[in-house]
């Protein structure tokens, strides 16, 4: 909103103002933002502690949540789960929340800036000089390289636009989250058994029984608000039912300490476990036994992953009986060797169900998965350390902190002459650019979000600037956008948008008659419905049904997991936490949140088996040095003595470990991908449970802050 505020504007928000629970629209590109004044010195228009609501997306992590943010005086307040969105129906999780301290973060980048990399030498630009390096950069167009992350998909589709006009290399996607959600393995095994590359979506609310494979969907897997909702709705269903929850994972999660029976499986094994029920239950219902499962013996699967024949069998039995047993391959069991093979054992037990495009089963999601592999990420550094990448472009991911050390990203990025890093804080990929030139943060921007994978109907999420920017900043999209009309050739003559806005209403133009639960006769109308209900949705559930075309006839090959030395070698397990790919470390609000396993606080830790610790010699808080056993890295990580894991695993949360980032997030904890193996799947996914470490005392110590009594879950002193 301008200062020059018209009548019909002022009038619009002062109605909306008086009623105080309306939804705002933005008023196009010329007024964007409601112009933020100090507190004394208020315009009339802003009518002093009234709040105005806007419906805009999270952008905290992709799984597309719409969110109402509460503003007063041009300052978001309070952030709300939007209760029309058919994501997350008004809820919203933690990292949502502190959306706010994102955009208020006194560690913010204040605008462009030419860096030496390494070094605290900075020399603050103006952005028209920036969109000069852009386009400099643009114009090598054979040697440039493009890295997001997973938000906004409005960038990504910019960026495709731009990459396939200069018929150069298509943007790369990496997100360390959707690494440990094992979204590569999963859209893989999709495509290669329903002949399509999109994430499944798991009717959760109207199943009865739930076999997880390692999915923490209470937690952090893929679409967490429409699993939680879902989750709620399995537990408390008609007639007073309620669903039974078996969860197979070496470390107890979140989501299986909510199961009715959690089953600590060996990594990797959980392949021979889903062959093992497919048979039992084929077994048990007088089916012929599918070729998918015939070549297991149920002792072998027992012995293999560590589960008594007994217990195979009375699992079996529960799904057996069930009306609508729904399996799902989760992160846990996908990011091992096994992972590709291990996905489709376990999508198979619906096909065995009859549990595909019914209440309580399993559907396709519309749209392509946003995500790289990882074996193009390794040709992409390839292509860097060749020398053949002359600018690269780094948006909404953190490499040198999310990727391996073992990949050598970090090496390869010092054989690109420019690194343009377009981040809100100066974190360890930015300390290794050349340029960064800040975007806006996710509530001060336009945008849009592909739902693909929480929702059961086609939806995409909206996103628009609920407070003018705080900073210097600017729209990345905008910067391409400028780039792009001055760089010439075929980029110039091929992308014709005046600015973000102006790409976004042409994108959603197709929507206009769609079979929304709105519709508009022309744009205008269209994009104030867009913005002020946050997105466009269909009205009732429609997803596609995959088909079962004879599936079940794949004979499926797994290979052993590996045995280890005992308390000499052990599985190093990673869960996503509220940190998310790392960026929610430097938000206080998630730092002092308790995790809820162990309720640890403001550090990162390493859970070991008190038998384990035991035989070690290892107390609480004492400092371990943990070294991969293939590639040789170590880190210093605190203990936490966890009951809840089996004896020949460890386990470490991802997030910590920063080096750079801001003041809260620097200095606390170690980060693991610094030892992960780089091992990948058959499906280009990196297999992080195949990282194997020896633990060795240091001799330090250093408590670590847990909301629990210092006596510990096992009463040590
Ligand atoms: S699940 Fe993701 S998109 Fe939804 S509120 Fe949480 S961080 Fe935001």
């Amino acid at each position: 909103m301008s200062d020059n505020i018209s009548r019909r504007d002022f009038l619009k928000l002062s109605g909306l103002g008086i009623t105080a629970a309306a939804v705002m629209t933005g008023c196009g590109p010329s007024s964007r933002y409601v112009v933020r004044h100090a507190y004394v010195d208020m315009p009339e228009y802003n009518q002093t502690g009234v709040s105005t609501f806007y419906a805009t997306t999270c952008q905290e992590c992709p799984a597309g949540c719409g969110i109402i943010v509460r503003t007063q005086e041009g300052r978001a307040i309070k952030i709300e789960g939007n209760p029309n969105h058919p994501v997350n129906l008004g809820k919203i999780c933690s990292r949502g929340l502190t959306s706010v301290q994102g955009l208020y973060n006194p560690d913010r980048i204040g605008g462009p800036q030419k860096r030496s990399r390494g070094e605290q030498n900075i020399t603050p630009m103006n952005w028209e000089d920036a969109v000069t390096v852009v386009t400099n950069g643009l114009a090598n167009s054979g040697k440039v390289a493009f890295l997001l992350g997973l938000t906004s998909d409005h960038l990504f589709d910019l960026v495709t636009e731009i990459t396939t006009a200069a018929n150069s290399m298509p943007p790369f996607r990496y997100s360390s989250l959707a690494t440990l959600e094992g979204r590569a393995t999963l859209v893989k095994a999709t495509e290669e058994m329903f002949g399509k590359p999109n994430l499944p979506y798991f009717d959760i609310s109207n199943s009865d029984v739930i076999l997880n494979f390692g999915a923490s969907f209470l937690e952090t897997w893929i679409s967490p608000l429409a699993y939680s909702r879902g989750f709620k709705n399995f537990r408390k269903q008609k007639f007073g039912k309620r669903g039974y929850l078996i969860s197979f994972e070496p470390r107890q999660s979140l989501t299986s300490a909510n199961a009715d029976l959690w089953v600590p499986a060996l990594p990797g094994s959980e392949g021979y476990l889903a062959m093992a029920i497919g048979k039992i239950v084929a077994q048990i219902k007088s089916l012929p036994i599918p070729l998918m499962y015939e070549n297991i013996t149920i002792s072998d699967a027992s012995k293999i992953s560590g589960v008594s024949e007994t217990k195979l069998q009375e699992i079996a039995e529960i799904v057996a009986r069930a009306e609508h047993p729904i399996a799902i391959p989760g992160g846990g069991a996908l990011v091992t060797e096994n992972g590709l093979q291990t996905a489709k054992a376990i999508l198979g037990l619906n096909i065995l169900h009859k549990n595909l495009g019914v209440p309580g089963g399993v559907y396709l999601t519309n749209g392509d998965s946003p995500t790289t592999n990882l074996d193009e990420i390794a040709k992409l550094i390839q292509e860097m350390n060749a020398g053949n990448i002359a600018t690269i472009f780094i948006h909404g991911t953190n490499p040198v902190f999310e990727l391996p050390k073992s990949l050598g990203f970090t090496e390869a990025l010092k054989k690109v002459p420019t690194v343009i890093s377009f981040s809100s804080f100066e974190d360890e990929t930015v300390i290794e650019s050349d340029y960064v030139f800040p975007d806006h943060t996710g509530l001060e921007s336009f945008g849009y979000q592909r739902v693909l994978a929480g929702s059961d109907r086609e939806a995409i999420s909206s996103v628009q600037p609920v407070v003018q920017p705080i900073h210097d900043t600017k729209a990345t999209v905008d910067v391409f956008l400028a780039a792009a009309t001055s760089v010439g050739g075929d980029i110039s003559a091929k992308i014709k948008y005046t600015d973000e806005v102006d790409f976004l209403q042409q994108k959603i133009t197709p929507l206009l008659d769609s079979g929304g639960f709105y519709n508009a006769p022309e744009l205008p109308t269209f994009w104030s419905k867009w913005l002020q209900y946050g997105g466009w949705w269909k009205p009732e559930m429609g997803l596609e049904i995959p088909e079962d075309n004879n599936q079940l006839s794949e004979k499926i090959d797994l290979k052993l997991p590996k045995q280890l030395s005992e308390n000499k070698e052990f599985h190093l397990i990673t869960f996503g936490t509220q940190m998310g790919d790392g960026h929610g470390a430097n938000r206080p609000w998630l730092q002092e949140t308790p995790d809820p396993m162990t309720t640890l606080t403001w550090n990162s830790w390493i859970e070991i088996n008190p038998d384990t610790a035991d035989k070690l010699g290892i107390h609480d808080d004492d400092i371990v040095s943990v070294a991969s056993t293939t590639g040789g890295e170590s880190i210093e990580v605190v203990v936490y003595r966890y009951p809840a894991i089996r004896p020949d695993c460890v386990a470490m949360p991802f997030g910590q470990g920063h080096t750079a980032l801001g003041r809260y997030a620097e200095g606390r904890g170690s980060n693991p991908a610094e030892i992960w193996s780089s091992l990948l799947n058959q499906a280009g996914n990196l297999a992080v449970f195949e990282t194997k470490v020896s633990i060795t005392p240091t001799g330090k110590r250093r408590p670590l802050a847990r909301q629990e009594s210092k006596a510990g879950v096992y009463g040590e002193h």
